[in-house]
C-alpha cells in the first residue's frame, strides 16, 4: 500500500500532535492509521516497543463509535486507561477485576456513545451479553492485541482467543486489526484464519532493533558474571535478569542486593501484592533490577530500561526476541546479554523431549530451540542470524554484537568432534559430559575404571586439549544436533553424527572456549 498524501493523514497527525504531543507517525503507522480509519481491515507485525497501540489508538479516535481492543493483560488495562485518561481521552476497561456495578457503568458508557476506546478482555468481550451489547452501540473497530495468542504454536496460546472468529461474522461492516510482535508463519497464518484477514494488507516491520548490543558467552559463574557485567557497563542501570526457575530468581535476587545492587524478585509463584509492588517500582524507580522468571514483562512498557540479561537459554527465538526486546525502547543504547553453557543445553533439549506434547508440536518446539542455539553457536554476526529467522534479509555485520566487535577464531575441529562421538558411542551412549571428559582426557577415575573404559581405544585421545575445550566441544555438538540429551544428562550419539564419522562431513566450531571471558566482556565505546 502506497504512503497516504498529507491531506489524507492530516486529521490524524493533529490528534498524534495534540494527544500525544508527537510530531510525525513512525515508519508504517501512518500507513495502518490511514488504512483502518478509512474502514479496511489490517494485519500489523511489528516488533515489541515498534509502536502498536498508535497504530488502533488513532484510528478509534479518527471515527464514530468506540474501539474495542481485545488484550489478554488484564493486570495492564488499570495502567492503560490511566494513562489515556490523562491525555483526555475517554477510555474504559472490561475484565474480571471490575465489580458489578463497574461493569454496569462501563456497559452504560458504552451504549450512550461516551467512550472512544474501551479495552475488553476476550473472555469477557465473548459473553454473549457483552456481544449482544457491542451489536447496539457505535462500535469504531477490533484491535487484537497481542493476536499471536490464538496460535497453539506460539508460546502464550490463549484458547480464548480463538472464540474470536466470531468477530468477522457478526461484526462484518466493523474494520479489524490484529496486531501481534511474533512473525513465524504459523502463527501469521493462524491468526489471518481466525480473524478472517486473509484479504487485509499486512504491515511488517523491520525486526532490528540498532540499539541493543547482543551479546551471548560461555556461563561458567553466571552471578559473578551478571555482576561483573552490570558494575562495568551498567552500573545504577535499570535492567532485567531472565532465570528459569522461580528458585534461581529469589536466590539470584538476594545476592544482587547483598553485592550492592537495587533488585527485586518477580515470579509467579509470589503473591499478587507482592508482584504489582515489584512491577509498579520497576516502572517508577530508576535504576531497579528486575530479577524474573518469563512471568514478567509482556507489555511492559518502560523505556529506558538499559539491559536485558539471561542467566538461563530462552526456549525458543521468538521468547529470546521478545524478552531482549524490552531493552531499550527509547533507542538509546543498550544491551542484551546472556550466558549458557552445557548443562542448559542438556536440560532444555530433556525438558523438550520429555514432555508430554502431542509428536508434531514437540517437533515444532525442537525446532525452534534449534533455532536459539545456532544463534548462540554462531561465529557470524548476530543480528544477521537473529533476523534471518524473522524472514528478514539483513546484510551484515552490524558491528554492534560481540561477534562482530569480538570475531572468535572458528577451526575445522572434525577430527574433535569424531573424538567426542567415539567415547559417547563406545561408552554405550549414556554418560554426561563430564565422564566422557574424563575417558577423552585420559583420567582413570574410580568411574572410569570401574566401567573398563580406560581399557577403550578413546581412552586419553583428547590430552592434546583441556577439560574447558572438550565441554565446548561436547556443547556444540548437543547444540547442533550430533549428541542428544537423554537421561541422566546421558549423552548419545543420532543418525546425524553418521557423517560426521564416517569424514562425509567436516565440522567447523568456534575456539570461544579457549578464550578469556573478560576479553568478551569489554565495554563497547
Ligand atoms: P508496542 O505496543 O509495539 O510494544 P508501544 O505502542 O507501547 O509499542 O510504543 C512504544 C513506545 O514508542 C511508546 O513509549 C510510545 O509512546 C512510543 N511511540 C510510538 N509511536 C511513536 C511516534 N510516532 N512518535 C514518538 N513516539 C512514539
Ligand atoms: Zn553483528
Amino acid at each position: 500500500p502506497a504512503t497516504p498524501d498529507a491531506a489524507t493523514l492530516a486529521p490524524a497527525l493533529d490528534l498524534l500532535k495534540r494527544i500525544w504531543g508527537y510530531d510525525a507517525f513512525r515508519g508504517v503507522q501512518a500507513q495502518i492509521v490511514s488504512t483502518v480509519a478509512g474502514g479496511g481491515n489490517a494485519m500489523v507485525l511489528m516488533p515489541t516497543g515498534g509502536g502498536k497501540s498508535l497504530c488502533y489508538q488513532v484510528p478509534s479516535l479518527l471515527r464514530p463509535g468506540v474501539g474495542i481492543i481485545v488484550s489478554p493483560l488484564i493486570a495492564l488495562m488499570k495502567d492503560q486507561v490511566d494513562t489515556l485518561r490523562g491525555l483526555g481521552v475517554r477510555a474504559a476497561y472490561l475484565n474480571s477485576t471490575l465489580s458489578l456495578d463497574g461493569v454496569r457503568e462501563v456497559e452504560a458508557a458504552l451504549l450512550s456513545g461516551e467512550l472512544d476506546l474501551l479495552y475488553a478482555a476476550p473472555e469477557r468481550l465473548l459473553l454473549p451479553r457483552t456481544l449482544d451489547l457491542l451489536e447496539r452501540a457505535p462500535v469504531a473497530l477490533f484491535a487484537v492485541d497481542e493476536a499471536h495468542c490464538v496460535s497453539q504454536w506460539g508460546h502464550d496460546f490463549r484458547p480464548e482467543y480463538q472464540g474470536l472468529s466470531v468477530l468477522p461474522d457478526r461484526f462484518p461492516d466493523v474494520p479489524r486489526m490484529a496486531l501481534t510482535a511474533t512473525a513465524d508463519d504459523r502463527t501469521r497464518a493462524d491468526i489471518l484464519r481466525v480473524l478472517d484477514l486473509g484479504a487485509a494488507p499486512q504491515y511488517v516491520s523491520s525486526f532490528d532493533r540498532p540499539n541493543i548490543q547482543y551479546r551471548v558467552g560461555q556461563k561458567d559463574s553466571p552471578k559473578t558474571q551478571l555482576l561483573d557485567f552490570i558494575r562495568a557497563e551498567h552500573a545504577g542501570d535499570a535492567g532485567i535478569v531472565y532465570c528459569l526457575s522461580r528458585k534461581s530468581v529469589e536466590e539470584t535476587a538476594k545476592w544482587l542486593q547483598a553485592q550492592g545492587v537495587d533488585a527485586v524478585a518477580y515470579h509467579a509463584g509470589l503473591p499478587p501484592r507482592e508482584r504489582t509492588h515489584a512491577q509498579d517500582r520497576f516502572l517508577n524507580e530508576e535504576g531497579l533490577v528486575v530479577v524474573a522468571t518469563v512471568a514478567f514483562g509482556m507489555g511492559i512498557d518502560k523505556p529506558n530500561v538499559r539491559f536485558v540479561a539471561h542467566l538461563d537459554l530462552p526456549k525458543s527465538m521468538e521468547g529470546y526476541y521478545q524478552e531482549t526486546g524490552r531493552a531499550g525502547r527509547d533507542g538509546l543504547p543498550s544491551t542484551a546479554w546472556m550466558v549458557y553453557g552445557l548443562s542448559d543445553v542438556v536440560n532444555v533439549r530433556r525438558m523438550l523431549a520429555s514432555s508430554d506434547a502431542p509428536e508434531e508440536v514437540k517437533r515444532v518446539e525442537a525446532g525452534k530451540l534449534d533455532a536459539l542455539l545456532t544463534y548462540c553457536e554462531t561465529a557470524a554476526c548476530r543480528r544477521e542470524v537473529l533476523l534471518a529467522y524473522f524472514g528478514e534479509g539483513y546484510q551484515g555485520p552490524c558491528g554492534n554484537c560481540d561477534t562482530c566487535l569480538n570475531p572468535p577464531r572458528v577451526r575445522d575441529m572434525t577430527r574433535e568432534a569424531q573424538m567426542a562421538l567415539s567415547a559417547a558411542i563406545r561408552t554405550g551412549n549414556r554418560f554426561g559430559a563430564a565422564h566422557l571428559t574424563d575417558v577423552l582426557l585420559g583420567r582413570a577415575t574410580e568411574k572410569v575404571v570401574s566401567m573398563n573404559h580406560h581399557t577403550l581405544p578413546t581412552f586419553g585421545v583428547g590430552v592434546a586439549h583441556d577439560e574447558k575445550t572438550w565441554r565446548g566441544v561436547l556443547r556444540q555438538l548437543v547444540s547442533l544436533g550430533f549428541l542428544a540429551a537423554g537421561e541422566h544428562h546421558g549423552l548419545s550419539a543420532t543418525g546425524k553424527a553418521r557423517t560426521l564419522l564416517k569424514g562425509e562431513a567436516t565440522l567447523t566450531l568456534r575456539e570461544d572456549t579457549l578464550m578469556p571471558r573478560a576479553r568478551r566482556a569489554e565495554k563497547h565505546p
